[in-house]
């Protein structure tokens, strides 16, 4: 059975806070997934979801798109949800300078205090990073990560992927690896130890090359695993049952359930 390591089951454009995907998750062959906070919100949301839904887990955290929303009162409600049952990571929490308008002091200062929370509630977090690799490389060479942790949706090099795995993270392949253009993803998908790889989907948005111009669902990951088991010259079945024990180690609250 699959997991999704990462989607946003409660997005608007599902129009239902999660219940059609949650009720369809066996019948898709999907045995968890992690519902993946971007502010507050989505945060409260996702544990509303995961406190309904069974196979449905949470993560709560700030989007780098957010970081004024990193109050020191939004901090101790994380803290608080932290403690449920379900909440198996901290994130998705990062760099992003994507957008011209981004902050990046701003930013910085709320990684590094979610960082500080996921240390302290003895979490793994869920990295989103995304034109800010010399930023975010000097972040992770600065800190150790008790818990581990993921790189999230990862599009970078080798090289970093490296420094990723050497200090103790996985790695997250997405919709990204299906493009027939991703070269470099592909060859870094090739060489990451297989015990430290997952996989996700980020539903509802970046589909893969099967599913282009539609909104994404959990369910395609499937086609994440497909291509991961190509590159690596493993089958399906294979590379299910890898990324599900990965996914279960990282996310060590699963287990518990
Ligand atoms: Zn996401």
């Amino acid at each position: 059975m699959l997991i999704d390591s990462h989607a946003h089951i409660t997005d608007e454009q599902y129009g239902d806070g999660g219940a059609g995907i949650a009720a369809d998750m066996k019948k898709d062959g999907l045995k968890a997934l992690v519902c993946v906070g971007c502010d507050g919100k989505s945060s409260r949301d996702a544990v509303a979801a995961a406190e309904k839904f069974d196979g449905v887990y949470a993560s709560v955290g700030v989007h780098p798109y957010y970081p004024e929303i990193v109050t020191d009162e939004l901090l101790d409600e994380f803290k608080t949800l932290s403690r449920h049952d379900k909440v198996v990571a901290i994130g998705e929490i990062g760099l992003d300078y994507h957008h011209e308008t981004y902050d990046r002091d701003a930013q910085i200062v709320a990684l590094v205090k979610q960082y500080d929370l996921a240390v302290e509630v003895g979490l793994p977090i869920i990295f989103h990073s995304r034109e800010a690799t010399g930023d975010f490389i000097e972040f992770l060479r600065a800190r150790e990560f008790p818990q581990s942790g993921v790189m999230h949706c990862y599009s970078g090099s080798w090289e970093s992927a490296e420094i990723c795995l050497k200090k103790g993270l996985y790695i997250s392949f997405g919709g990204k690896l299906t493009y027939h253009n991703a070269r470099v993803l592909a060859d870094v998908a090739s060489r990451v130890p297989l015990d430290r790889l997952l996989i996700e989907t980020d539903a509802p948005y970046l589909s893969p090359a099967q599913k282009l111009g539609e909104i994404n669902y959990p369910k395609n990951v499937a086609l994440v695993r497909d291509k991961l088991a190509e590159l690596r010259g493993l089958s399906a079945e294979e590379i299910e049952r890898i990324t599900a024990e990965n996914a279960e180690r990282l996310f060590f609250k699963m287990k518990k359930q």
